[in-house]
């Protein structure tokens, strides 16, 4: 069992200090004995030397009355001793206190025995007469030959001393009782001096253990215990470091992971989440309100995960799979896991990252698909021309007017190779622009911008018949790339040309709201099915193909004109409905 350190070490203090001290009582104690028997005894010879001479005459004229009487005259009331006269034959001669009659032969007191032997006898017993402890003294009285007459007996109840003895005795007890209480102050004061120190330690060592590093022992006088504060202070002080830096390098790297847009999962050996990062929780449709421990399976149901979860768990190196999550979009996540290490070494999981390649996808895609696209443009009008010219070679070079008409359908089909050449550079440099991030810019009035786009689709309008009003405020300006921005427009009044019928009207309108200048570009044509105004500014999308190629289009107008909004960090919208015709509104921030 523990004990602390106060009641372990006072103990021993007391017990070394009782010791000494107990034996000095002791030795105190018989000392005080021996002194009061001396003195008693010494005081009762005393006595008997002093009554001797008195007594001396009528023992030797063997006067036994004489004796009493000189006995009874109040001598043992002016000594305060009791006194007695025995003969050789130990019979009671005279008495102080006693009718010498009732008193019984005296030869067996060993007191009385050492006098007739011619000593001094002294004895202390329990006296039968008296019925109580009583100090004898006895000395002969010897006649010429030195032979004893008789002995003188004084006798001192020990009742007399009791007084002084106790007085004696308590004296000694107070002084060892005293000198106890000192020891144990000492003791006491001894332990603390130790055990308070290290009590002040051992608390501010716990509350160290609670994290509270920035305490400090205090430094004790004692050599062995400062040393011992000045360590635990030390400790602290590291201690408070390492934890401080670990805290900062775990916060960096909960930072880093939670602000990667990379999904960041840890799973334990059995499948459970561990932790998640906000764009793992997003991407798997968690909460990372859910506190970790749940199994990843259970919350999302998607086998191929599953197996790629399994595989992961079951592997010693990285496994890396691209899987497409289902949903109103798919998602494809390119997904890849390494082994989670422990302590000591010890495979404890996985960490899953997650990376979103839907756009890198579908980048993809849509370059491959440009790429077909384009070469498939470019093919059909080469095909064309190189019929042509293969015909005009072999057999109509004889006939000028086909000749003419042939010469004519190659070079319309030039053109248009021209247009697919001119729109195909225009939009690499615009995808340029929009990856650099920087643009020329100048401010321009809309209204001039909008007469100078207008004025190159007149003469196509002009030709059907049909109307372009403008409607733009005097003062509105612009900072933008002039020409980018007149290109845009003059591909939108194409359209509205195009998709018009004849005698149509084209409405172009320019204005600002808080946030953005805008420009309108308004037809009353065809107008286009909902099913595809979300594609419709995709390259080569074309909702009809057969009546664009009529038209001369090259499929890539409205795919140039929402460039040249982003490039300008703006963006364009359309509105249409069958048979009601359309609005293209491009919008440019006011404040970009
Ligand atoms: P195109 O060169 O074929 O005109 P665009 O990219 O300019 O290519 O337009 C894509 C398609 O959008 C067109 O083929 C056409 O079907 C449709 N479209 C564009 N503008 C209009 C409009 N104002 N009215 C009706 N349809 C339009």
């Amino acid at each position: 069992m523990k004990r602390r350190l106060l009641s372990q070490l006072l103990p021993w203090f007391l017990a070394l200090s009782l010791m000494p001290i107990v034996a000095i009582v002791l030795a105190t104690w018989g000392t005080l004995e021996e002194f009061l028997s001396e003195r008693v005894l010494l005081d009762l010879r005393a006595r008997v030397e002093l009554i001797r001479p008195f007594l001396a005459g009528p023992i030797r004229s063997g006067d036994r009355e004489a004796l009493q009487a000189i006995l009874s005259s109040g001598l043992d009331s002016s000594i305060g001793t009791r006194l007695t006269v025995i003969g050789p034959d130990g019979t009671v001669w005279a008495e102080t206190h006693e009718a010498v009659e009732a008193m019984a032969n005296h030869s067996d007191r060993p007191e009385i025995q050492a006098a007739l032997r011619g000593g001094v006898g002294e004895s202390r017993r329990y006296s039968r007469t008296l019925g109580r402890e009583v100090w004898y003294v006895a000395i002969p009285v010897v006649d010429g030959e030195g032979r004893p007459m008789a002995v003188i007996r004084a006798a001192l109840p020990d009742e007399a001393v009791r007084p002084l003895r106790i007085r004696g005795l308590l004296r000694i007890l107070l002084l060892g009782l005293a000198a106890m209480g000192v020891a144990a102050g000492f003791g006491l004061y001894a332990t603390r001096l130790v055990s308070d120190p290290l009590e002040a330690m051992r608390q501010i060592a716990r509350r160290f253990g609670e994290g509270e590093f920035h305490l400090r022992v205090p430094e004790p006088d004692t050599v062995e215990l400062a040393e011992l504060s000045r360590t635990l202070n030390r400790m602290a002080e590291q201690l408070e470091d390492r934890i401080t830096r670990e805290i900062r390098l775990r916060r960096e790297h909960e930072a880093i992971i939670a602000s990667m847009k990379d999904g960041v999962l840890a799973l334990d050996r059995e499948g459970s989440v561990l932790g998640l990062n906000g764009a793992a929780a997003q991407m798997l449709g968690l909460s990372r309100e859910d506190s970790p421990g749940y199994r990843l399976l259970d919350r999302v149901r998607l086998p191929a995960l599953e197996h790629f979860v399994e595989d992961a768990l079951g592997s010693e190196g990285v496994v890396e799979a691209e899987l497409t999550f289902p949903g109103p979009a798919d998602r494809i996540y390119q997904i890849r896991s390494a082994p989670l290490m422990g302590e000591h070494d010890r495979r404890i999981g996985s960490v899953i990252v997650l990376h979103d390649a839907t756009e890198v996808r579908r980048h993809e895609r849509a370059r491959r698909d440009f790429v077909a696209n384009a070469s498939h443009e470019l093919r059909t009008p080469i095909t064309a021309i190189r019929g042509y010219a293969e015909t005009l070679e072999e057999e109509a070079a004889d006939d000028p007017e086909t000749v003419r008409r042939f010469a004519r359908v190659i070079r319309n089909h030039a053109a248009r190779l021209e247009n697919l050449a001119a729109d195909l550079t225009l939009l690499a440099r615009l995808e340029h622009l929009e990856e650099k991030g920087t643009l020329d810019r100048e401010i321009v009035l809309v209204g001039d911008l909008l007469d100078a786009a207008v004025s190159l689709i007149e003469p196509k309008a002009h030709e059907r018949r049909q109307r372009i009003e403008k409607v733009c405020p005097q003062d509105l300006r612009l900072f933008v790339s002039g020409s980018l921005v007149e290109q845009a427009v003059a591909n939108l009044l194409d359209n509205a040309v195009k998709y018009s019928p004849e005698g149509g009207r084209i409405l172009v309108e320019a204005g600002r709201t808080d946030q953005d200048v805008f420009i309108r570009v308004q037809d009353w044509g065809c107008g286009i099915e909902a099913r595809h105004l979300s594609r419709l500014f995709e390259r080569f999308y074309r909702v009809d193909t057969a009546r664009s190629r009529v038209e001369g289009g090259t499929g890539l107008g409205l795919s140039i004109v929402k460039h040249v909004a982003q490039v300008h960090g703006g963006r364009v919208t359309v509105e249409s409905a069958p048979g009601e015709g359309s609005v293209f509104t491009l919008l440019f921030p006011i404040n970009f």
